[in-house]
């Protein structure tokens, strides 16, 4: 499927309609890939998503891109895993789901996602990277107007992951 595309990278320095942030309720910040969000994208994104009002877990707020290279930030929030039987799987396909239906609202035609919840949240890898694949091929269905969904991951590893579920998903 062409409108996918996989790359390892840092998401901070895409150019597209929207990158999606693995933030956590607060909005205020953290580690990972929401700091480098908000450390490349300036004071004003904090100032921003202050005015939000949190988020809820799978659920997802849109914001400017300020001095990102992307317009605009989709702030969702993944669950925590604990252990896969506790409303993870159906959680974190929400989250998915609240990103592509605040870029449908937003006009956003390219979204890039990291690995929600794969890193300090701990998802497993694998696991994680099924629903993103499954749910991007939802909404591409859904959406007729996305014309780029990029995933980005950060290390070989989950790289060679979202390849291999790739092929299987779009023989
Ligand atoms: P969560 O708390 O939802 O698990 P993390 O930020 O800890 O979020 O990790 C999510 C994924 O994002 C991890 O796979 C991590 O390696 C990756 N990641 C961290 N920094 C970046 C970045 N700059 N660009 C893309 N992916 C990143």
């Amino acid at each position: 499927m062409a409108k996918i595309e996989i790359i390892k990278g840092d998401i901070t320095t895409l150019a597209v309609d929207a990158i999606v942030n693995a933030a956590n309720n607060t909005l205020l910040g953290g580690g990972g890939v929401d700091g480098a969000i908000h450390r490349a994208a300036g004071p004003d994104l904090v100032a921003e998503c202050a005015t939000l009002g949190g988020c809820e877990t799978g659920d997802a707020k849109i914001t400017k891109g300020y001095k990102l290279p992307a317009c605009h930030v989709i702030h969702t929030v993944g669950p925590v895993w604990h252990g896969g039987h506790k409303g993870e799987p159906e959680l974190l396909r929400r989250a998915y789901r609240s990103c592509f239906a605040v870029a449908h609202t937003n006009s956003v035609k390219s979204i890039a996602f990291p690995a929600i919840s794969a890193g300090v949240y701990g998802y497993p890898m694998e696991e994680a990277c099924s629903v993103a694949m499954d749910e991007a091929k939802a909404a591409l269905e859904h959406y007729p107007e996305l014309e780029k969904i990029v995933f980005v991951t950060f290390s070989d590893g989950a790289l060679a992951i979202y390849q291999r579920q790739f092929k299987t998903l779009f023989p």
